[in-house]
Parts: C-alpha cells; sequence; structure tokens
C-alpha cells in the first residue's frame, strides 16, 4: 500500500470504529492526549493494514496522526484533536520474552512484560529543534528523528553554502522524556535462571508514572543504539515505548492444568505431606530437619492481606535467618531453596548490583547524569522471596532502610526532592557468618555477627547452624555426602557393577527430592494464590498458653522470654502450616508445629547461659537481661561517683561495684557495652565520665 492509500485507509478506520472515543477525548485534550487503540481492531477492520502496522509502525502511525487529523475533530479552545496512538493488545506472537528481541524485529513493533529495576528523572527531550547559520542568519526547523538514540539531528549545508550551525533552545519544541530498565519477571523464568534486561525509552504522558518494582507490559518499537566508538558493528537495542499497562504482580504466571490441580489437592491430601515437604528440600544436604521445615513453612507464607478494621496491615511473609559456622552449607541451602521458590531473587554479599536490597536514588551514568531510582532485590521479588546470603555484608543505606523493609514491607525514599515508596511484600531467607572465625554459643549474636538487634529481632525464626565435632553425627553426614557423590559417578557414566540395583535404587533416592521440584513450584504457588487460612479457637487457645507461659516464666525469673513480635510469628507460622496442606483452618496441630519451631530456635539461641533462663533479650536488646541488669547497676555505680569527682578511675569503679556483686573482670566487660552505647566515655586511660544526655 502506498502512504496515500494508508491515510485513507486509517481515516476510514478512526472515523468508523473510534469516533466516538475521540470526541470524548476532545473534552479534556490536550489534558489527556493519548487514544488507545486496540490492535484486534484494526485486525478485524483490515488484516493487511494491521500486519502492515507490526511491521512498519513508523509509517502506520505517522499515517494514523494525519487520518486523525483529517477528521478535524477539535477541542473547547478549536485546536485540532492529534492525540498518541497507544496501541495495546498484540497478538500471540508479538508478545516475546526479553531474551527473544532478536535483530528480525528492528523497527518492528513487539510485545513484551517485564519490571522496572530502575527509571531516571522526567526531562525535556529535543523534538522540533530550531538552528541558526551562524553565518547567515536563517533558520531551520528540523524535526528529530525517533529513531535516534539521544543524538541530534542537524540541518545539511545552508543555503549559503557554509555548515555551522547554533542550536535555538527557547525556539525549539521539547517533550518530556524518560529512561528505564525493565528485567523479566521473576516468576516467568525457570528455576534460579538469570532475568534478562532491556533500555525502554518512554515520551511525553507516558512519563512520570511509573516506579521500579512496577510490573508492565509494553508495546513498543525496537530500535538499535548506535555504538559509543566509531568503527565498532555491534550495536546495542531498546524499546521504544508505544503503550504501557500495569499488570498485576502475583503468581498468575504459573501455569495450572486441571490435572495438575488435581494432583494437587491429591497431595495436600497425603498424610505424609510434612515429611515429603521436608524431604523435598536440598536432599542432598544432610540433617538440618528443623531448618528444612521452617523454610518449607516460610515458602507457603501465612495469610495475605489481613487487614485489622483500624488499616493496619499484618505481615503474612515469615523471615528466617540462618547464622552460623563457615562451611556447614549455608549457601547452598539458599541456592537450593532459590531455584525451588516460585518467584525468588538470590543475592550473595558483595556480589550484589547497585541497588542493593531496598531502594536508591542515585546519579548515574544511566540517567546522564540526573538522578536515577534503582528497585533492590526486596522490591523486584515482593509478592515472592528473596534469598540472602552475607547478610551482616549489607550496604549502610540498606541496612538504615531493612527494618521498615521488613516489618512494613515497603521501603520510602525521601531524597533529591523524590519522595516515594516501594513494596517489598517479599519474606526473606537470609545466612551470615560469624565476624570472628566461630560461633559461639555463650556470646549474643548482635555481638559476633554484624547484624544490630533491632534487625535480628525482625526474624521470625534464627537457627544458629554449629559445626560440632559428633562422632556418630558426622560419620553418618560424611558417609551421605560420599554416598551422594558416588551415586551422581555412577549415574554419570551409567557404570554398573560398583554397586547392585537395589542399592543404588536406595541411595539415589535418599538424595532425591520427594516431591519433583517443577511439580512443588507449583503446590506452592497454588496454596499462595487460593488458600488463606483462618484462626480456629483450638489453635488460639494452644498459642496464647504457650504465650502465658513464657511471660509468666519470665516474671518469675526476672527475663522477657518472649514478646508480643513473636506471638505474630507464631500466628505466621501456623497460618503456613494450614496452607501446606492447603487447609482453610489453622488448626491445633499447626499451632503445635509453630511452637515446636519456636521451642526449637529458644533452646539454641534464647537461653542466658549464665543462667541458664529462656531470654529472649538476647536477640531483642543484644544482650540477657541479666547483663543488661548490671550495665544499668554499674551506670548508677559510676553516677553516683560523679557526685563527688569530676573524673572517676576504674579501682573507685570496681571498688563499688563489688558491693553489687559484680567482680572485676565482669567490669571490664560492663564498661565496654556503656561505652559502646554511648553512655560514658573515656576521656583518658582508666578514666571515666558518664555521657552528658545521662547526667
Ligand atoms: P557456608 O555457606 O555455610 O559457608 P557452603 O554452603 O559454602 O557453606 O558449603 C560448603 C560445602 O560443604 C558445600 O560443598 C556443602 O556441600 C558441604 N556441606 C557442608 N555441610 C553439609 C551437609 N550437612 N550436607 C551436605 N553437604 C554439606
Ligand atoms: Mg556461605
Amino acid at each position: 500500500m502506498e502512504n496515500v492509500a494508508y491515510v485513507q485507509e486509517l481515516e476510514n478506520f478512526f472515523n468508523d470504529v473510534y469516533r466516538k472515543r475521540l470526541e470524548e477525548l476532545a473534552e479534556f485534550y490536550p489534558d489527556k492526549r493519548s487514544l488507545e487503540v486496540d490492535f484486534s481492531d484494526i485486525e478485524k477492520f483490515n488484516p493487511e493494514l494491521a500486519d502492515e502496522l507490526l511491521d512498519n509502525p513508523d509509517v502506520v502511525l505517522k499515517a494514523s496522526k494525519e487520518a486523525i487529523a483529517n477528521l478535524g475533530i477539535t477541542n473547547v479552545k478549536g485546536d485540532l484533536v492529534v492525540p498518541n496512538i497507544r496501541v495495546v493488545n498484540l497478538p500471540e506472537d508479538r508478545k516475546k520474552l526479553i531474551r527473544d528481541l532478536t535483530s528480525v524485529y528492528l523497527n518492528k513493533l513487539v510485545a513484551v512484560e517485564g519490571v522496572i529495576t530502575k527509571i531516571t528523572d522526567v526531562r525535556p527531550k529535543l523534538h522540533v529543534a530550531e538552528f541558526q547559520c551562524k553565518h547567515c542568519g536563517r533558520i531551520y526547523k528540523i524535526p528529530q528523528d525517533e529513531e535516534l538514540y539521544g543524538k541530534v539531528t542537524t540541518p545539511s549545508n545552508c543555503a549559503c553554502g557554509r555548515r555551522d550551525f547554533k542550536l535555538i533552545p527557547e525556539h525549539s519544541i521539547f517533550i518530556d522524556m524518560q529512561k528505564m530498565q525493565i528485567q523479566e519477571p521473576l516468576e516467568a523464568l525457570v528455576r534460579g535462571e538469570q532475568a534478562k534486561n532491556i533500555d525502554v525509552w518512554l515520551e511525553d504522558d507516558l512519563t512520570g508514572r511509573l516506579f521500579p518494582g512496577d510490573k508492565i507490559e509494553i508495546v513498543g518499537v525496537l530500535r538499535l543504539i548506535p555504538p559509543k566508538k566509531k568503527d565498532v558493528a555491534v550495536y546495542g537495542v531498546y524499546l521504544q515505548a508505544i503503550s504501557v499497562q500495569k499488570k498485576e504482580r502475583e503468581f498468575e504466571e504459573i501455569e495450572i492444568t486441571p490435572e495438575e490441580e488435581e494432583q494437587i489437592k491429591e497431595l495436600a491430601r497425603d498424610p505424609e505431606i510434612y515429611t515429603k515437604l521436608v524431604k523435598s528440600i536440598a536432599p542432598s544436604i544432610y540433617g538440618y530437619e528443623k531448618v528444612k521445615e521452617a523454610i518449607a513453612l516460610q515458602l507457603f507464607g501465612g495469610t495475605k492481606n489481613k487487614v485489622f478494621p483500624d488499616g493496619t496491615r499484618v505481615r503474612p511473609d515469615i523471615h528466617i535467618l540462618l547464622i552460623g559456622d563457615p562451611g556447614t552449607a549455608k549457601s547452598q541451602l539458599l541456592y537450593y531453596v532459590y531455584k525451588l521458590a516460585p518467584k525468588a531473587v538470590f543475592v550473595g554479599g558483595k556480589s550484589s548490583t547497585g541497588a542493593g536490597l531496598t531502594a536508591t536514588a542515585e546519579r548515574d551514568e544511566f540517567g546522564e547524569g540526573g538522578w536515577t531510582l534503582k528497585a533492590g532485590a526486596l522490591v523486584l521479588a515482593s509478592g515472592g522471596h528473596a534469598m540472602i546470603d552475607e547478610f551482616d555484608k549489607m550496604s549502610p543505606e540498606d541496612r538504615d532502610n531493612i527494618h521498615e523493609a521488613m516489618e512494613q514491607q515497603r521501603v520510602s525514599i525521601a531524597k533529591a526532592g523524590i519522595v516515594t515508596q516501594f513494596k517489598t511484600e517479599t519474606s526473606i531467607l537470609a545466612a551470615a557468618n560469624p565476624k570472628y572465625g566461630r560461633f559461639d554459643p555463650y556470646s549474643p549474636p548482635a555481638e559476633q555477627f554484624n547484624i544490630p538487634p533491632t534487625i535480628l529481632s525482625r526474624f521470625d525464626l534464627i537457627f544458629p547452624i554449629k559445626d560440632i565435632l559428633d562422632p556418630a553425627r558426622d560419620k553418618r553426614m560424611a558417609e551421605h555426602i560420599l554416598s551422594a557423590h558416588q551415586v551422581a559417578g555412577v549415574m554419570r557414566n551409567k557404570t554398573k557393577g560398583i554397586m547392585s540395583e537395589e542399592e543404588l535404587q536406595k541411595r539415589v533416592e535418599e538424595i532425591t527430592p520427594a516431591i519433583e521440584p517443577e511439580f512443588l513450584r507449583k503446590y506452592i504457588a497454588y496454596a499462595r494464590k487460593y488458600i488463606n487460612p483462618i484462626l480456629t479457637d483450638e489453635a488460639i487457645e494452644k498459642i496464647k498458653e504457650y504465650y502465658a507461659e513464657l511471660r509468666a516464666l519470665g516474671k518469675q525469673q526476672n527475663t522477657v522470654p518472649i514478646t508480643a513480635r513473636q506471638l505474630e510469628a507464631l500466628v505466621r507460622l501456623a497460618e503456613a502450616s494450614a496452607r501446606a496442606r492447603l487447609g482453610d483452618r489453622v488448626l491445633l496441630e499447626d499451632a503445635e508445629r509453630a511452637i515446636a519451631l519456636h521451642e526449637a530456635m529458644m533452646r539454641e539461641i534464647g537461653v542466658d547461659r549464665k543462667t541458664g533462663k529462656l531470654d529472649w533479650d538476647i536477640i531483642a536488646v543484644g544482650q540477657p537481661k541479666s547483663k543488661m541488669d548490671k550495665v544499668r547497676t554499674l551506670l548508677h555505680v559510676i553516677k553516683d561517683l560523679q557526685k563527688n569527682y569530676d573524673m572517676v578511675t576504674k579501682d573507685q569503679i570496681v571498688e563499688d561495684a563489688d558491693k553489687y556483686g559484680i567482680d572485676k573482670d565482669e567490669v571490664d566487660e560492663l564498661l565496654e557495652i556503656l561505652k559502646k552505647n554511648g553512655d560514658i566515655y573515656s576521656p583518658r586511660t582508666g578514666l571515666y565520665k558518664v555521657a552528658e544526655e545521662n547526667e
């Protein structure tokens, strides 16, 4: 078809099918200046024209504007209505993954789905440039070619024969533009594949309404980015957005057939379901049954979207932290769960990219010196899981943001005029190694791991993983690991004769997930989507009893063994336990399962090793209550002494502390804590003063 023929045909199309919508748009034009055009409407009207739109979008979209202008529709002020054409709903064969955007699609219309990882400020871009010849003063208006990636098109030679122009910005026309990067949605990836990304340019009224973390479908034209250096033949690509639609961010990507749904329901009825779940998590890793059970529950999570009548939202996501000795398969476990979870990101300590865990606003090359907002791992994985290895090594910015990200499940950014919030409805499975070699059960985690108590206490469960020398266990574990290696070798080489068929069968079974991972992903996704269990009175009674008992014990022994925050953790775990068997009621057994996990954790890290008492302050405050009581006592001692002396000597402190049963060695340790907390300071060695705000 000729261009003229397009215009005529498009005029008919818009007049017949979109006239009413154009007239409605005219009322608000130019505040509203985009017309959404459903591809299938064009296809019904004229299939040939529709094909042309797919393969020659530049020509057809330009002709469309001409066609609409020819209709002569005007707004109240009498301006001609010529909106942006936003094509939506491309045919299936043009819906692509980012990785499939090869050169075949250059300058063609494609649709891709993605999550925004970063986005720049909205900035003006030259649309029609006015140039003046520096010699004769002639003026040239040059429309800027859409296809050029930020390059300015200048006039060719001037009528006076020279070629030396000056751009006049005041007389040029600019439009808003914004650049972003999108990444393939995590739930569309299979088993821990690396997500691919692409740059996208937004113009005019598409700008200013999107944020990192948003999931979108874009219809756009694939274009080339010229190489920065001359004589380089390899180009980059970007998408020029024609339309953008926001998408829900859930698990809808995972397709479940009716047959699979039947299988899912059948598995849920299996009385061995919990054992099977545990045996489906990293079976090649020996032991850690409690940890694996906790992780299984975490994958399901608590009941979603619970909101109290006063508007308070309750976090359904379970956070788990593994702390402990190096070389105990923590990283391996995290990586396994990452591949298993229906939607997950893996962040490996230092290797984590610029945006880190939460979100940042920074000036960088991507924004060409302007501000770029970037979504971190917890934002990108919102609705799913984040595995964070070397959690103790997070950036100072993340350290500030992570409290809000874990509890309120959002990150707020207020920087350089940017004020925005991101959702982080993500459950965290984190691992950390101790600062000094090995984990010491006798000192509080906050002292050994570079994680403050305020962050530690936001985890629902914390598991210390100790590499204990235990001959019997060591032997079994060595057998397990070595057997796994042998079996893998036999299977690789298909060797016969090393062991009997039955033996091989038995050993393969030991290290094979009880539930096939692909199917388990679907099972989890199904449960998370459709099942939201409610607490029964029996479950409530059980949890209440456990809580009350621990609180009473605390009152009796002067510690705080459990806090209300952990009450919520117990509810989440119990809900997850019900969900794991697709139960819509949280039963007594679910409450018991949650309590058992909590008890196991308390036995491991919630015991003050000096007094043998259960004490959650070890985590929440960073020191057992017994010690904090002494810290406070010692501060009193120093304050008392300061009434008579300007500075206090260590000997004076030791002498007075003795009256309260605090011995010399302890004084040293307590003085360190007081100094670290900023309660006292030491103007000279051996001399102490109370910090002013404490006087
Ligand atoms: P971490 O992150 O705790 O420092 P890694 O995950 O890097 O440890 O594990 C170190 C190695 O030790 C891995 O190759 C892992 O397979 C092995 N390993 C340690 N503990 C176990 C275990 N319980 N079962 C199987 N392999 C183990
Ligand atoms: Mg590790």
